[in-house]
């Protein structure tokens, strides 16, 4: 792909409405091809839905599994893996904030 059609991909790209939170994102924030709301929204739903205590409890379970707890031993043992899970968390606190932020708004 050449720079020239990067700039026709830009000029070109769909706004959509998102239905939940009623910001206008391009079409790249949004699944494709699905009626849900932007991806932060479909984010933010999916952190309250593991906050549930019965989803808590499934993905506590889960992880109990040995062949998951090892999976995932051995996916933290690469660095990698390290920063990209400290990166998640400072991310999730960030959002957590906001979202607190603009809950208190209402
Ligand atoms: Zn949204």
């Amino acid at each position: 792909m050449s720079a020239d059609s990067n700039d026709v991909f830009v000029q070109s790209v769909v706004m959509r409405l998102c239905s939940r939170c009623k910001v206008e994102k391009p079409e790249s924030e949004f699944y494709v091809g699905q009626k849900r709301p932007c991806k932060e929204c479909e984010r933010a739903r999916m952190r309250q839905y593991r906050q549930r205590p019965e989803v808590k409890a499934n993905i506590k379970e889960y992880n109990q599994k040995p062949e998951v707890k090892e999976k995932v031993k051995e996916k933290s043992k690469t660095p990698e893996a390290r920063n990209r899970l400290s990166a998640r968390k400072k991310w999730a606190n960030q959002m957590y904030k906001l979202l607190k932020l603009t809950e208190a708004d209402y």
